[in-house]
């Protein structure tokens, strides 16, 4: 297993529409061992989800686990999940205004709305169908990694940046 470079924000890749894997490519080498990879990844660099757009990989493949996160030490457990070709459906119209960051901005959070529940239907790592409901932050990660594949961040779901903010001072001023 490896550490990848973390593609940061205003590398092309970030703003590519991520092709969906071939079901048949799930189970062969190069998928699996991009999928340890980013797992690896996502917990060297203590985030809670990682999509392969981030490690230089245009294809709709994310990872997410929360257990302990130093980075998200409020966020609740969310098991290690593979999600390939995920689609994420609203459940209701309401959204949630809630801190987020991302690896591909470090230095950043910022309050961005995402619907409070959602339907996520993927493939696991063995290509198998998997759905399931989630909610609030669980729910908020979904879209996050989602939007990675769509070609998007955070920030552009932000209606006003005032929010936004160094984490230095996040943690000072508004992580209260
Ligand atoms: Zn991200």
């Amino acid at each position: 297993m490896a550490i990848l470079k973390v593609a940061r924000l205003g590398h092309p890749v970030l703003r590519q529409i991520a092709p969906p894997v071939e079901p048949e490519a799930i189970q062969g080498a190069e998928i699996q061992h991009l999928i340890d990879d980013m797992i690896e990844t996502m917990r060297e660099y203590d985030g809670i989800g990682i999509a392969a757009p981030q490690v230089h990989v245009s294809k709709q493949i994310a990872v997410i686990e929360a257990k302990g996160s130093r980075r998200y030490p409020d966020a609740p457990d969310i098991p290690l999940t593979v999600l390939i070709n995920l689609e994420v459906t609203p459940l209701a119209p309401d959204l949630e205004d809630d801190w987020e960051g991302c690896l591909s901005l470090i230095d950043f959070r910022g309050k961005t709305p995402r619907y409070r529940q959602v339907r996520a239907k993927a493939l696991d790592r063995q290509g198998h169908p998997v759905e399931f409901v989630a909610t609030e932050f669980h729910a908020r990660v979904l879209q996050h990694e989602r939007d990675h594949l769509l070609g998007k961040v955070f920030i552009d779901r932000m209606p006003s940046f005032e929010t936004l903010s160094y984490l230095s001072e996040f943690a000072r001023y508004w992580n209260h």
